[in-house]
C-alpha cells in the first residue's frame, strides 16, 4: 500500500514537473518571439450598413519559425496567466498606433479606426492610462481612432478603478467597446456607469440567430439595449447574408465576419480598403 502511494506521489510529481517544464519552454519562446519580432497583426474589416470599411479589429498571430502561423488561442491565455500579456499587449498597442500614424493623412483611411483587444490584467496595470496617453501623444494620432475592446470579466471586480481608468481615457477621446457581449454577467447598472461607445454581440449568438429562439431574443435585446443607451452595436462572426439581413432589419449597424473578410495581413487589408474605393 505504501508502494502504491509512493508511485502515485511519484507520478504526480512527474506531471507537475513536466507541466512546469512545458510552461517555461512556452514562456521562453514567447519572450524570444517578442525579442525577434515574431508576432504579427492581422486586420479584420468592420463594415457599416452601406458596406463601407469603417475600421478593423487587430488580431495577433505568432509567426513561429517551426510551427508556422500560431493562432492567439494557443498562447494568449497562457500569456495572461504568466503576465507576459503585459509586454505583448504593449507591443500590439504600439503597432496599432504606428499603423494609425502611417494612415493619418491618407484619404483612403480617413474613416478607419482600429479596435484593439485588451486583456483584463493589462488594463488593471496602474500605468495603463499614462502609457496609453503617451503612445497616442508620441505617435501624434487622433485618440478617437483607437477603440479598446474590453470584456465583461473586467466589470466583476473593482468597478471604481475600472470606471476611473475608462473615464480618464474617454476624456481624451479613446473609444471603448464591450467585447463578447451577452456571454458575461454585467448588469445594466454597471453598463450605465461605463463610457462605452460600442457593444459587440458575441459570435455564438450570431451563429445561431436564425435557428435558435433564445439567441434571436438575445440579439434583438442587445441591439435594443445599445440603441437605447446611445451605443453603436456591432455583430461579430457574421458568416451568411441571411444573418446580416436579420441583423440589419433589427437595427444593427455594423458588421464583422467571414461573410465580408477573414482577418487579413496588412497588405491584403490595404488591398481590401483600396478595392472598395474602386
Ligand atoms: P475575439 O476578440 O472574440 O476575436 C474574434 C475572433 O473571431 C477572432 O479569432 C476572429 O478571427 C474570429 N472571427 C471573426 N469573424 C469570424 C467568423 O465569421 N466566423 C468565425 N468562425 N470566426 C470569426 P482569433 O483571431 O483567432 O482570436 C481569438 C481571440 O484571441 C480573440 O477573440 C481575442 O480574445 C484573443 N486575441 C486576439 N488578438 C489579441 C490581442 O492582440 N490581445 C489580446 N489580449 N487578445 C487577443
Ligand atoms: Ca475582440
Ligand atoms: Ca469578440
Ligand atoms: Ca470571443
Amino acid at each position: 500500500q505504501g508502494g502504491a502511494a509512493m508511485l502515485l506521489l511519484f507520478m504526480l510529481l512527474h506531471i507537475l514537473q513536466s507541466d512546469a517544464a512545458e510552461r517555461s519552454v512556452l514562456d521562453r519562446d514567447l519572450l524570444a518571439a517578442l525579442r525577434d519580432e515574431q508576432f504579427v497583426l492581422h486586420y479584420q474589416p468592420q463594415l457599416n450598413s452601406a458596406g463601407r470599411v469603417i475600421g478593423a479589429e487587430v488580431l495577433i498571430r505568432w509567426q513561429h519559425p517551426q510551427r508556422g502561423l500560431v493562432p492567439p488561442i494557443e498562447f494568449i491565455g497562457h500569456a495572461e496567466k504568466t503576465g507576459l500579456i503585459i509586454p505583448i499587449g504593449k507591443w500590439v498597442l504600439e503597432q496599432a498606433c504606428t499603423q494609425l500614424r502611417i494612415w493619418k493623412d491618407d484619404p483612403l483611411y480617413r474613416d478607419i479606426g482600429l479596435a484593439v483587444n485588451i486583456s483584463q490584467n493589462q488594463f488593471r496595470q496602474a500605468a495603463f492610462v499614462p502609457d496609453m496617453l503617451d503612445l497616442i501623444a508620441v505617435h501624434g494620432i487622433e485618440a478617437h481612432r483607437l477603440e479598446l475592446e474590453l470584456t465583461e470579466t473586467l466589470i466583476v471586480q473593482d468597478m471604481e478603478d475600472l470606471v476611473r481608468k475608462m473615464v480618464a481615457l474617454a476624456d481624451h477621446g479613446v473609444r471603448f467597446s464591450l467585447d463578447d457581449f451577452g456571454t458575461g454577467f454585467s448588469s445594466l447598472s454597471h453598463l450605465k456607469r461605463l463610457p462605452l461607445n460600442t457593444l459587440k454581440i458575441d459570435r455564438s449568438f450570431i451563429s445561431d440567430v436564425l435557428t435558435d429562439a433564445s439567441s434571436e431574443t438575445i440579439v434583438r435585446t442587445v441591439i435594443g439595449l445599445g440603441q437605447s443607451m446611445g451605443m453603436t452595436v456591432i455583430a461579430e462572426g457574421v458568416e451568411t447574408e441571411a444573418q446580416q439581413r436579420f441583423l440589419a432589419s433589427n437595427g444593427c449597424v455594423q458588421f464583422q465576419g467571414y461573410l465580408f473578410s477573414k482577418p487579413l495581413p496588412l497588405q491584403e487589408f490595404a488591398a481590401f480598403v483600396a478595392r472598395q474605393h474602386g
